[in-house]
């Protein structure tokens, strides 16, 4: 359920660009969904693809980039990607993560937790 309003929120954004831009057709979107939102790129896809049915973007072909979790520690000022666990893979448990260099928990979650609509190709 969460993908699909997501989905329709990503949906309504790529019609409302593709018009601002006079659009006759939608030909790419490109997603960048990050690990920590616990989104399903092929749910998102899937709603997606029902989502434009019948609209100016029915052909787009729809690319998701999954983007990992990266931080920065408070403590010991570590920037770097972590690699996140199964059974932590799953916001209320993102206190779970730490800094992989001092252990600390204080950090800063820099990405991985976005859903971005990054780019959008059309036809005129
Ligand atoms: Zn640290």
């Amino acid at each position: 359920m969460h993908d699909f309003s997501i989905s329709r929120q990503i949906a309504s954004e790529v019609i409302k660009r593709a018009n601002e831009k006079k659009a006759s057709q939608v030909l790419e979107i490109k997603l960048k969904i990050g690990e920590l939102t616990h989104l399903n790129p092929e749910q998102i896809s899937f709603w997606l693809k029902e989502l434009f049915k019948d609209t100016l973007a029915e052909q787009a072909n729809i690319k998701i980039e999954k983007v990992p979790v990266s931080l920065q520690c408070k403590k010991c000022s570590y920037q770097g990607k972590i690699e996140i666990e199964e059974k932590f893979y799953y916001p209320p448990l993102l206190n779970f993560i730490f800094c992989p260099h001092c252990k600390s928990e204080k950090i800063k979650i820099k990405s991985g937790d976005e859903c971005l609509l990054e780019r959008i190709k059309i036809k005129r």
